[in-house]
C-alpha cells in the first residue's frame, strides 16, 4: 500500500473512498471499501487532501477497478495484439437499472463494493460495445449494438476512429441478442454493404425455431433478411476468421453463444462476449443476469473462462464493461478484479 502515500485527492464518501494517485507517471483512479479486509498495522487516517499518520480505525481495501490513464488522456480505444489491432467502438447504454432486478442473485450489499459501477440512485447501465479488428489484410467487426435503443451511434463512432463500414470485410456475431445484431440492415439494406455476416451455427439453430423465433423480431428483422441476401455464414467452433481469430464455445447466455481467441506473435487477448456483463462477476461469478438463456450452464461457463483469463494473465476485451472494455482478471489480496487498461 506504499502507493497511498503519493495520492493527490480523495474524497471519503460514507463507507467509501474515491480518488486519483499519481504513481509511477500515471494517474489511476481507484474506489476503496471499508468493509473487508483489514490493514490494522497499515491503518491510516484518511482525510482530504492527504494522509496523516495518526492512528486511525479506518482500514481500506482495494475492491474494485483500478483505471490507468496516461496523464491526462482518455483511455486509449486502440490497442494491439502482436500484428492484430483491435479498436473498442461504441454504440451507446442500456436503459439505467436496478441491479438485483437485473442480477437475481446478486444483493445491494455486494453491489455497494462497486461504487464506481452504481450510480447515486444505485442503478447499473450496460455499454453497448462493439470492436473492429484489423487481421491480415481483414477488416471484421464483432457485434453490431443495439441501433434504436437508445439511439445508437456506432456509425459515428467507427467514423470517428477511423474504420470505415464500408471497407468491413466480415462481421462476426457473438450471438443473437438485440444489442449484438442491431445494426445489421440499415432500412432493410445491409449496413455493412462489402461483408460476409458470421455467426454461429448452433446459436442460429436455436433462434430460428418457430417457437423462438416467433417471439424474436430483431432475429426474424436483423438476421433472417440476411439469409435471403445470401450474406450469412454459419461456422462452428475453432473456425478461423483469419489465422490469428479463432472461435471458441463459451454457451449459457445464449445456447450456441462464441467468444474469441486471438493469438498472434506470440501475443494472446480474448473477445469476451457476453460471458460475463459486469465486472463484479469477476469476484461474484455465480451472479447471472436475467437475460442468460441458460442460467446453469452460463454460470459454469463463467467460472471455466474468467479462472482461465485470470490464470492465463490474458488481454480481454468485453463489451458491456465500462469502456473501452479493456482489461484483465487479477487477483488483488484473494479476490478476482476486473483491471481495465
Ligand atoms: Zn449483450
Amino acid at each position: 500500500m506504499a502507493w497511498l502515500s503519493e495520492f493527490s485527492k480523495s474524497l471519503l464518501i460514507n463507507r467509501y473512498l474515491e480518488g486519483i494517485v499519481h504513481w509511477d507517471s500515471k494517474y489511476f483512479s481507484f474506489a476503496l471499501s471499508a468493509d473487508f479486509i483489514e490493514y490494522p498495522r497499515q491503518s491510516r487516517d484518511l482525510s482530504e487532501g492527504g494522509i496523516s499518520n495518526r492512528p486511525g480505525p479506518k482500514h481500506f481495501l482495494l475492491t474494485t477497478m483500478c483505471r490507468k490513464h496516461e496523464s491526462g488522456k482518455m483511455a486509449d480505444h486502440k490497442i494491439t495484439v502482436g500484428n492484430v489491432e483491435v479498436v473498442s467502438v461504441l454504440d451507446g447504454y442500456s436503459a439505467k437499472r436496478v441491479p438485483t432486478e437485473t442480477f437475481p442473485g446478486s444483493t445491494i450489499e455486494g453491489w455497494r463494493e462497486y461504487p464506481d459501477i452504481l450510480d447515486e440512485n444505485h442503478q447499473i447501465q450496460s455499454r453497448y460495445g462493439s470492436v473492429a479488428l484489423r487481421s491480415q489484410g481483414k477488416l471484421i467487426i464483432v457485434d453490431t449494438g443495439m441501433q434504436t435503443d437508445p439511439g445508437g451511434r456506432l456509425l459515428d463512432d467507427m467514423k470517428a476512429k477511423g474504420v470505415d463500414r464500408e471497407a468491413v470485410d466480415i462481421v462476426f456475431l457473438t450471438h443473437l441478442h438485440p444489442d449484438h445484431v442491431g445494426w445489421n440492415l440499415t432500412d432493410g439494406k445491409p449496413t455493412f454493404p462489402n461483408a460476409r455476416y458470421l455467426a454461429p451455427r448452433s446459436d442460429y439453430e436455436y433462434w430460428s425455431q418457430p417457437d423462438v423465433l416467433s417471439n424474436a423480431a430483431h432475429v426474424r428483422e436483423q438476421v433472417m433478411p440476411l439469409n435471403d441476401l445470401n450474406l450469412m455464414d454459419l461456422v462452428d467452433e475453432k473456425y478461423k476468421i483469419t489465422d490469428e481469430i479463432t472461435t471458441v464455445s463459451t454457451p449459457g447466455h445464449t445456447p450456441g453463444h462464441f467468444s474469441l481467441i486471438i493469438a498472434s506473435s506470440g501475443e494472446r487477448a480474448f473477445i469476451l462476449g457476453d460471458v460475463a456483463h459486469s465486472p463484479a462477476q469477476a469476484h461474484y461469478t455465480d451472479w447471472n443476469p436475467i437475460f442468460d438463456i441458460q442460467q446453469d450452464i452460463s454460470r459454469a461457463t463463467r467460472h471455466k473462462v474468467l479462472d482461465h483469463l485470470e490464470a492465463e494473465s490474458t488481454l480481454v476485451s468485453s463489451g458491456h464493461f465500462p469502456d473501452p472494455g479493456f482489461g484483465h482478471f487479477v487477483r488483488v489480496e484473494g479476490r478476482r478484479v476486473w483491471k481495465a487498461l
